[in-house]
């Protein structure tokens, strides 16, 4: 045919058959129509005859079984599902009867979708889907949700999005079946006006009104179309392409395949960018309905972090200690043992006659502690430990004097004592000019202060020391005035000699001359590596709560996104037949699932922050919160998400855009 280069859209001979058991049905049986620019054609035929079926095929959604389809020239049979999204979206306005309007954005952003698929600049798609609304009489409610409008306005909604992307086809299935008549016909008014400016507008109606006001009116049967009017004379000045839709600025529709595939290249990032957002859209609604299914990974980041923090805890605290005070100590603890009714200590003379009967250990020293207001000019000190030490202690535990002198063995009953460097310091503030001669209250008592403490870093060998906060008295004096016995002793060994030597030794000695009590002897680095095995098991303990929180957890997130991969079947035959592809809607629903993820990993921060706390106030170290504990929490977070949001979405992208719409 002479004029076949003017059209737009060329079915030729198109058929289309469904397998239906043993026999095949068939659908279209050889239809050919030419669609011209500016032509408006209607298609009426009864139910069933395969209108939407021809409409489908000619918007690029469905796939004829034989014959070709030519949109601007090309031959659409040979391209990929992802090129006909881009042709879809460069070329064609779809109109559905039940409008398609996704329900979470309001008319600017259902009017715009078309566009954020072809990666035009947020601005640009506000500013073009305004002027779309307008169009059609909806500027003033850009901003409402599809619930807020009427059948009608949800239509013209649904026009502006079809017209937004300046298609050279409108495809339109019955648009006005569900609209009162007066609507239906602003409704055609407008695609009038469409065809005015050179868009071909194909209408599938049973309504004779709407029939009768199209230029050419096509009737289907049985799948075959018969073309009841004369051909037309197409306007020469309604040839599309040749300035007749006002520039808007917009990326060119692709018209060869370089282009077309310049669309698929959209860059990787802004792709990922705009299929977030997309992803945003709907999430507020999912995690609403999902907080159960949250729960897992809750409790399993929470788990991880707890773990990595409570990991780095104990490395550093087991290096520190090693650090400070040295691998040559062990320490002496009495266990619990009661002997008629009462408990058994450690005797003050055994641990001073240690060095002497035990030729490996050089010095020994034992420590009590109270927990016991400590007042200073009649006001009471933040700081509350009394210590009662014997006079080695303070060498034993490495502790620098500061000014004055250490307390002695020599000092025996009297109240002297010697201040750590933080209660100097509270002292001071109280009023003290020097705190050497001060005298502050314990247990009650008056003591003299005749030393301070260099300030030092806590210690958590054995138990938790921190010298800094606390007093030191004369072990005798201290034991007298706040009762309690020794329970827990430290000798040095001598040098050149391995702990466990001394070890043995230690053990035997209290074999020997206590026979009744029972201790238990450990050098530091056997202590280091009880807390490291203490660590460990913490370690073991929560990953395994963390492996199987995750576990529920993804699949608890799964079974959310599973579910709205089928109630948004709607959404995404839509979001297809606008022009996305499936890498689109697979990547929207991947960043959906790991933001649904996330949400929960940001609980899970909380909750394993106070674990970890919990767990370092249990063990007695230092607590701080790990920045690489809470980095790894949200990065499992993520990964939960991204892994457990792949099925679902893989899903969702293999949709057929059609089922997926009659749904
Ligand atoms: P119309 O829009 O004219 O009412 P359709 O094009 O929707 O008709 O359908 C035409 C015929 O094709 C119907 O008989 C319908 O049952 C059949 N049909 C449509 N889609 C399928 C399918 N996926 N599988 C089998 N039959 C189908
Ligand atoms: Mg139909």
């Amino acid at each position: 045919m002479s004029d076949d280069h003017d059209a737009v859209l060329r079915l030729r001979q198109v058929r289309k058959s469904y397998p239906l058991g043993p026999v095949r049905v068939d659908v279209l049986k050889g239809v050919s129509l030419t669609v011209r620019p500016g032509e408006l054609v209607s298609i009426t035929g009864p139910s069933g005859c395969g209108k939407s079926t021809l409409m489908n095929i000619a918007g690029l959604l469905d796939r004829p079984t034989s014959g070709a389809c030519v949109l601007q020239g090309r031959d659409v049979a040979e391209l990929s599902g992802d090129e006909r999204a881009g042709l879809r979206n460069a070329h064609i306005g779809f109109v559905f009867q039940s409008f398609h309007l996704l329900p979470r954005l309001d008319a600017a952003q259902n009017a715009g979708l078309p566009l954020v698929y072809r990666g035009v600049p947020d601005a640009v798609i506000a500013k073009r889907a305004g002027e779309a609304l307008d169009r059609v009489g909806m500027a003033d409610r850009s901003g409402h949700l599809p619930g807020q409008l009427s059948g009608g306005q949800q239509q013209r909604v649904a026009v502006a999005r079809a017209l937004v992307g300046e298609p050279a086809v409108l495809l339109a299935d019955e648009p006005t079946g569900a609209l009162d008549p007066d609507t239906g016909r602003e409704i055609m008014a407008m695609f009038e006006a469409l065809c005015g400016q050179g868009v071909a507008v194909v209408v599938v109606t049973h309504s004779a009104e709407v029939a009768a006001r199209c230029h050419r009116q096509l009737h289907m049967a049985q799948g075959i179309l018969v073309d009841d009017t004369p051909a037309p004379t197409p306007r020469a000045d309604l040839r599309r392409g040749h300035g007749s839709m006002p520039a808007y600025g917009l990326p060119q529709p692709p018209r060869s395949r370089a282009g077309a595939a310049a669309l698929r290249g959209l860059a990787m990032a802004e792709r990922l960018r705009l299929n977030a957002r997309e992803a945003g859209t709907s999430l507020r609604s999912v995690l609403a309905r999902s907080a159960l299914a949250l729960v897992g990974i809750v409790v399993g980041v929470g788990a991880v972090i707890a773990m990595v923090s409570t990991g780095q805890t104990v490395r550093e605290e087991s290096l520190k200690q090693f650090r400070e005070l040295g691998t040559d100590i062990v320490t002496i603890r009495r266990q619990f043992t009661r002997v008629r009714g009462r408990a058994l200590d450690i005797a003050l003379a055994d641990v001073n006659g240690l060095p002497a009967a035990v030729s490996t250990v050089e010095s020994a020293a034992a420590a009590v502690d109270w927990n016991t207001p400590i007042r200073y000019r009649g006001q009471a000190l933040d700081q509350r430990v009394a210590f009662g030490v014997t006079g080695a202690f303070f060498d034993l535990s490495k502790l620098p004097l500061a000014e004055g002198r250490l307390v002695s063995d020599l000092d025996g009953h009297r109240f002297y004592c010697v201040a750590g460097a933080g209660l100097a310091r509270g002292m001071r503030s109280a009023g003290a000019v020097s705190p050497l001669g001060e005298r502050v209250r314990v247990f009650g008592r008056l003591c003299t202060v005749v030393g301070v403490l260099e300030s030092v870093p806590p210690l958590a060998v054995g138990r938790q020391l921190v010298p800094d906060e606390s007093v030191f008295l004369p072990i005798v004096a201290a034991m007298r005035a706040g009762g309690g016995g020794i329970r827990e002793a430290v000798a040095k060994v001598r040098a050149g000699v391995e702990p466990e030597a001394a070890q043995r030794e230690v053990e035997a000695y209290f074999r020997r001359i206590r026979p009744e009590l029972r201790v238990n002897v450990a050098t530091a680095s056997q202590l280091l590596a009880r807390m490291r095995s203490q660590g460990q098991l913490f370690a073991l303990l929560l990953g395994t709560v963390a492996s199987i929180s995750l576990i529920v957890g993804g699949v608890g997130v799964m079974n959310v996104m599973l579910l709205s991969v089928r109630e948004r079947r709607g959404e995404i035959g839509l979001r297809r037949a606008v022009g996305a592809r499936q890498r689109d809607v697979q990547q929207q629903f991947v960043l959906e699932s790991a933001a649904l993820a996330l949400s929960g990993g940001a609980l899970g921060v909380a909750l394993g922050v106070a674990v970890a706390w919990g767990i370092a106030r249990f063990a007695g170290w230092p607590f701080s919160v790990s920045t690489a504990a809470i980095v790894v929490g949200v990065a499992v977070a993520a990964a939960v998400g991204v892994f457990f949001g792949l099925y679902p979405a893989y899903r969702a992208s293999r949709l057929d855009p059609i089922e997926a719409l009659r749904s």
